[in-house]
């Protein structure tokens, strides 16, 4: 531990404390730092990770409206989902903290949203 160093440009991810299913169309985490994200199920498929969804044409193929058979976490290193149509995706904490949309992750003006 080195409590000098709280304002470093390493930006390491909030725990996840809590995950869960909303309705049938979105996923639910809640942080340790106290924050609640709400993921759309298409949103989270449309920025799946994965070298399989990479390119535009993976993304035009991906169901428009995804329904999950499978939540889990991995410990303190990510979640991971399971599609109704065989996909699987692996988010790591950061990449899920990161499409976070709220307001409050939105204004953020640590980052800022660069078009493109
Ligand atoms: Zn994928
Ligand atoms: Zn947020």
């Amino acid at each position: 531990m080195d409590p000098g160093k709280s304002k470093t440009a390493t930006i390491s991810p909030p725990r996840i404390k809590g995950l869960n299913e909303v309705g049938r169309y979105a996923v639910g985490v809640q942080w340790a730092d106290g924050h609640d994200s709400i993921f759309p199920l298409a949103h989270l498929r449309r920025l799946c990770p994965c070298n399989e969804c990479g390119g535009d044409a993976a993304a035009a193929r991906a169901p428009a409206q995804p329904r999950l058979t499978q939540l889990s976490r991995l410990g303190e290193r990510g979640v991971y989902l399971r599609w109704a149509d065989g996909h699987e995706t692996l988010y790591a904490t950061a990449q899920m903290r990161a499409a976070c949309r709220c307001a409050f992750c939105a204004g953020e003006p640590e980052r800022p949203l660069t078009g493109g």
